[in-house]
């Protein structure tokens, strides 16, 4: 499964969605990680998870060694600037 290529932060005409392969449900949650191999340290990739796959997908980063920070997405946009980058 090469889950690492396809999904992403992606907002679609109703927002943020899940970031979980087929979901298209809202994503409440922020999942911060970065991998040591592929990203400098402070990097963070992020995907989004709604309520159903936030267990799921922080699983999958947990295991990996990968997840740094799971957020709401409310207080994950609080905290990053707006700005595009
Ligand atoms: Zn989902």
């Amino acid at each position: 499964m090469d889950l690492f290529e396809s999904p992403g932060a992606s907002v679609g005409p109703d927002g943020p969605v899940c970031s979980a392969k087929g979901c298209r449900a809202a994503a409440v949650w922020v999942l911060a990680w970065n991998n040591p191999k592929l990203h400098t340290p402070e990097r963070r990739k992020t995907w989004l998870a709604c309520d159903e796959h936030r267990e799921h997908l922080s699983s999958f980063l947990g295991v990996r060694g990968f997840l740094k920070d799971v957020v709401t997405l409310a207080e994950w946009e609080r905290d990053t600037s707006p700005a595009d980058g």
